[in-house]
């Protein structure tokens, strides 16, 4: 999994392809991401208490990382390639342009 929580992404296939957001949460384990905005699904909640007092509430649920394209802020939707640098450090860069996601 190379998509962080916090990535600029644009959602490619399902009902909400077209639209970009930015990831809310990531699931390595399952190869998952939570896109705000995107997948919403509406749930029923109870009240349970002053603050939450319940109704109807959309909830964005997790879609597959296939599914979305990181943004370069320079190319746009590209995909993510690897740059190791002197120290060793890996970093996540543009395959396009090369630049430092
Ligand atoms: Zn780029």
């Amino acid at each position: 999994m190379k998509l962080r929580s916090g990535d600029h992404v644009l959602v490619i296939t399902g009902k909400d392809a077209g639209k970009e957001s930015r990831i809310a949460r990531v699931f390595p384990k399952d190869n998952r991401i939570i896109v705000e905005g995107v997948a919403t699904a509406k749930r029923h909640q109870r009240p349970t208490g002053e603050l939450n007092t319940g109704g109807i509430i959309d909830k964005d649920m997790p879609i597959d990382a296939s599914n979305v394209l990181i943004v370069c802020k320079e190319c746009g939707p590209t995909r993510i390639g690897a740059r190791i640098d002197d120290d060793g450090k890996k970093h996540r860069v543009c395959r396009k342009c090369g630049n430092d996601l």
